[in-house]
């Protein structure tokens, strides 16, 4: 039987879930506590501090409660409270996607840096939608599609692009496979890790985000081939391409890109300094 103890305030109800997540080796225990009692209260962020006393109601005592208990068996926070913040906007999300990483704000912001204003932009392997509708919220007058293999992925998107007010068409396909026209600007945050790696993953992405969206093949490679093989089929004259990579992938997608004609390749840095995006044009 669980026990359940009452009455308890803001500050009290961090701490305990704070030690519970932290006593289960959650390395952020701090954070997700706190977005957890401000998912479950409706409160601001720092609440703990400007209103320590306040009480939690019975039910969201138990919900909380309940939260940190799920988060304290490693399901991602973002699959509790059903939202990730990207590129300042909010993202629904659920298993059916891989969760938006704030490394992939790189690639965005690259294409962003490059300028797009007017761009056509096809995003493959859209999942949750938050490259392209991103893409589509910040850069003027660009139009564009996201496609993804996962009909119930792009009903995620969907409800995205709904959520945040874009417009935005999501179509089914194996990569290029039903995709018609050509764009100004190709992205892709595809799966790339090597099939062998997966079972090393930290038990949030291994258990929760999709095999799907993360399974790149016995080398991690496979959906770089593909797309960077028929991606000039799809881009109009010095059309550019933005692929998301493994810290390792950077020379081999580089080469792969230079190898298939495409100029200027390069790989791109993100906040850790770690290799996170190649790009190139035609
Ligand atoms: N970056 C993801 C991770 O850390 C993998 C994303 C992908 O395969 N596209 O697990």
């Amino acid at each position: 039987m669980k026990t359940i103890t009452r009455s308890m305030n803001y500050l009290s109800a961090f701490k305990k879930g704070k030690d519970e997540l932290a006593a289960s080796g959650i390395a952020d225990a701090d954070t997700d506590a706190e977005m957890l009692l401000m998912h479950v209260c409706r409160t601001e962020r720092g609440g703990r501090f400007s209103h320590p006393e306040n009480e939690l109601t019975d039910d969201e005592e138990s919900l909380y409660l309940d939260m940190i208990s799920k988060r304290a068996s490693h399901i991602p926070l973002q699959h509790l409270t059903g939202t990730q913040c990207f590129m300042g906007m909010d993202f629904g999300v659920s298993g059916k996607v891989l969760v938006p990483r704030p490394d992939t704000e790189i690639l965005v912001e690259e294409v962003m840096k490059d300028g797009a204003v007017g761009a056509s932009i096809l995003d493959l392997c859209t999942g949750s939608g938050c490259i392209i509708l991103s893409l589509l919220k910040y850069v003027n007058e660009s139009s564009g599609i996201g496609t993804d293999i996962s009909e119930e992925a792009l009903d995620v998107a969907r409800e995205n692009a709904e959520k945040n007010g874009i417009c935005a068409g999501f179509i089914r396909s194996d990569l290029f496979e039903n995709v018609d026209g050509k764009y100004d600007v190709i992205t892709s945050n595809p799966p790339y890790i090597r099939s062998g790696d997966i079972a090393g993953l930290m038990p949030e992405v291994r258990d929760h985000d999709p095999k799907l969206a993360l399974d790149g093949g016995e080398d991690g490679l496979v959906f770089y081939r593909r797309i960077i093989s028929e991606a000039p089929d799809y881009l109009n004259p010095a059309g550019r391409i933005y692929l998301e990579i493994g810290f390792d992938q950077g020379e081999q997608v580089k080469e792969m890109c230079l190898a298939q004609g495409f100029k200027d390749a390069e790989i791109i840095n993100d906040y850790s300094g770690l290799p996170r995006v190649v790009k190139a044009h035609i």
